[in-house]
């Protein structure tokens, strides 16, 4: 009997919630105490050191040495005060969490003691030794070194009483090797090419910010249940197990009330969150038993990335506590939903414009329409690239599937919105326009109505929405760094806004007015990208089958999804906005594929072990209890009754053998398919292999292993079933 199994189950069903000692305080006394941000710097730091700091942060320009110096020194004191005893750059190698390597602050004195300091040089730049991180080969080890350096527009926080300063990572020969070093230079990119065009509705505008509001999702699992699955441990995610009779056809679990244990842990995870200044808002049950989605208010782009990358580590933190494990694998259990992290994003100028928000006047209604439309281009033009941004080998579990968003990308607009479009597509732009007034843009447009977008109307399937003032790229995988994402799309909308601009400067070069000018150049844009929207169920068949036709990227297989990233289009794009170079694109690409690899690498030889050592032994052991029986029938029976009456027993005992047989054949053959593929040279190929031949294998012993476990007494069965993971009490 596997006493293992009921005694983790009776262990994680008699938890009680633990309690939160919660502050005396309210919010607006504890949040960001951990973070130095401007009111500490301000605290801390002389008053030129502190203008210095914000002018460079607010312009987006480098620091000086000396102001370094003075900052150090702050930031030091701040950090002591605040009990930290270490310091260490804080940074996002290609890898799936981020880094660091801490210094404490001690140095010697002189005699024989030490003194705790922190230079301006140590703040600014390190060296990691870097030969162990994922570089493409663009970093051969012999020339380790690859440097960090402080990103000031994120401001340092305290964790764990270390002091982590959030910093670029990027080769000795300055490639990036990091999220953050590119998706800094795609907001540059789009905040370059949206204030151009953003000037042409109001002068004043100096920079363009783009906006980021992730959604998180996640599951909970007790960690007594956790840790009795080798396959959780050690993948993230359930390589068997049969359906629970019960999990998400009754719906009860979405918005449901939150169980005590559940909410006591949000409790403190929400508490954290604050103290180091991520501002969570949101919190609710999702669709998935155990499943729940967290959110915070939106912020720009860089900050929020950073704080969803610090959340994934201190929503682990805060679940142990609890005795819960937070899994943050997109399909943790086959058959019920994955996890998603929504990207709302959005654009909006420094004097306070959101671009994606549609105003009361025919002039913001022009400029939302102008923004709204280069979006739908830019990310028509890309459609490939967008789906490679967000593809990966445990993201690919959930495209797809039926709750997933396709893995084909559309533009979703809602039904008011393409009717706007749809009447500026046909409309005659001579009669639209007319300017009047020397204010500026005055404009008398019966086709540019005063837009009212209802909120509610939604499409759940679509996996790029327009919401009402954002769009939402919901195909965002629940574990990957927003930044890639992040990346490619305002990498590719900055360089579709460079070149509407240059459309509409020719257009007024040849004497055109504005309105008509940006009214044809929105015309075009609609013709050229209305294959993208589509507004229908992308769950369906026939919407595949009408992708298609389209020509919109229909591939599914990931290792394939990634050479979007090498195409003609992608590297002129990637290469004229500055974001990567075609050696970076090469490098990453490089690692894209290894990793992919080597997750299905790891899978794969897990579901072996467990296959062979775990459930082969025990059906053989059921079985054998089986045929004990049929043995004994005969003999009470005698040859013709006991035939009859072991006859369901002799069918169970033959069907056994077949599952154990085609468990075996297919663990040799998927043992065979990886030994093939690591002998393969190329990155691409190898993980082209290991999608072909040897995830096939996989998904065909889990179907054998599912059935036994329909078969084999319960009280053999190893490991928690899905019933028991699924239903915390
Ligand atoms: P829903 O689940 O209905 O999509 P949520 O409230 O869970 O909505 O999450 C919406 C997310 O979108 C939040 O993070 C919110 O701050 C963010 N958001 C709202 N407006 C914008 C915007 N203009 N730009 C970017 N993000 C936004
Ligand atoms: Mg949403």
């Amino acid at each position: 009997m596997s006493t293992l199994r009921f005694k983790v189950v009776e262990e994680a069903s008699s938890r009680k919630a633990i309690e939160v000692k919660m502050p005396a305080e309210r919010p607006e006394v504890y949040y960001g105490k951990h973070v130095f941000n401007r009111q500490k710097m301000f605290e801390y730091l002389p008053k030129k050191t502190y203008d210095a700091l914000v002018r460079a942060i607010d312009n987006k320009e480098p620091l000086s040495r000396e102001v370094a110096d003075d900052v150090a020194e702050g930031m030091k004191r701040w950090a002591i005060d605040n009990g930290a005893r270490h310091y260490t750059h804080w940074f996002q190698p290609l890898t799936d969490g981020t880094a660091e390597k801490h210094d404490a602050f001690v140095e010697h004195d002189g005699k024989g003691g030490v003194v705790e300091e922190f230079k301006g040089k140590l703040l600014v730049q390190q060296e990691p030794d870097a030969s162990s991180f994922p570089s493409g080969g663009i970093r051969n080890t012999f020339e380790a070194r690859g440097y960090s350096a402080w990103d000031i527009s994120s401001p340092a926080f305290i964790i764990d009483h270390t002091l982590c300063i959030p910093t670029i990572f990027i080769s000795y020969t300055g490639e990036s090797l990091d999220y953050k070093t590119p998706l800094l230079r795609s907001l540059d990119a789009v905040d370059k090419a949206a204030t151009a065009v953003a000037r042409y509705f109001d002068p004043k505008v100096q920079h363009v910010n783009s906006f980021l509001g992730w959604e998180q999702e996640y599951f909970l699992v007790d960690e007594a249940l956790y840790n009795a699955r080798p396959d959780l441990v050690l993948t993230g995610r359930t390589l068997m197990g049969h359906e629970s009779a019960k999990n998400q056809q009754l719906e009860d679990h979405y918005f449901g009330s939150i169980p005590s244990r559940v909410a006591a842990f949000m409790l403190e995870l929400e508490l954290e969150s604050h103290k180091l200044g991520i501002p969570v808002k949101t919190r609710h049950n999702e669709v998935a038993p155990n499943q729940f989605e967290l959110a915070p208010i939106f912020e720009e782009t860089n900050l929020a990335n950073d704080h969803n990358m610090l959340l994934m580590s201190v929503i682990s933190e805060v679940a142990r506590r609890h005795n819960f494990r937070v899994l943050l694998h997109e399909k943790p259990f086959a058959g019920i939903n994955g996890s998603g992290k929504h990207n709302n994003w959005s654009l909006g100028t420094d004097q306070g414009s959101m671009l994606f928000s549609p105003g009361k006047t025919a002039e913001d209604n022009l400029q939302f329409i102008v923004f709204v439309v280069n979006v739908m281009a830019a990310v028509y033009r890309h459609n490939a690239l967008l789906k490679a941004s967000i593809a990966s080998a445990t993201n690919s579990h959930r495209l797809g599937a039926n709750e997933a968003p396709p893995a084909i990308i559309s533009i979703f607009t809602g039904s008011q919105l393409s009717n706007v479009l749809a009447a500026l597509m046909e409309g005659d732009t001579e009669k639209l326009a007319s300017l009047s007034g020397k204010e500026g843009l005055k404009l008398d447009l019966p086709q540019i109505p005063e837009i009212m977008i209802d909120n509610t109307d939604r499409n759940r399937t679509s996996p790029f929405a327009f919401t009402g003032n954002r769009f939402e790229f919901r195909a965002v995988g629940s574990s990957a760094n927003c930044a890639c994402a992040m990346i490619a799309l305002n990498s590719a909308v900055a360089e579709q806004l460079a070149e509407f601009h240059r459309k509409v400067e020719k257009r007024l070069g040849a004497g055109e007015e504005l309105v008509t000018a940006l009214l044809e150049e929105v015309r075009a844009l609609l013709r050229y990208a209305n294959d993208i929207h589509f507004d229908g169920n992308g769950y369906s068949d026939e919407w595949k089958e009408e992708a298609r036709r389209r020509g919109l990227d229909c591939e599914t297989s990931v290792p394939l999804m990634f050479d979007a990233y090498l195409s003609p289009s992608s590297v002129k794009m990637f290469t004229e906005t500055g974001v990567f170079t075609a050696d970076e694109l090469l490098a990453r690409n490089e690692i894209k594929w290894e990793m992919y690899t080597k997750k299905i690498q790891i899978e794969a030889r897990v579901l072996g072990d467990l296959a062979l050592n775990h459930i082969l032994p025990v059906a053989t052991r059921y079985q054998s209890v089986l045929v004990d029986n049929v043995l004994k029938l005969h003999a009470i029976f005698g040859e013709e009754k006991g035939a009859k009456v072991s006859a369901p027993d002799m069918d169970t005992i033959e069907s056994i053998s077949t599952h154990i047989g085609a468990i075996k054949e297919q663990t040799a053959c998927m043992v065979d398919a990886r030994r093939k593929a690591n002998k393969i040279e190329s990155e691409r190929e190898k993980a082209i292999a290991y999608h072909d031949t040897v995830e096939p294998c996989m998904a065909k012993i889990r179907y054998h292993i599912d059935k036994l476990e329909l078969i084999v007494d319960n009280e053999m069965w190893p490991l928690p079933k899905y019933r028991e993971l699924l239903f915390i009490r």
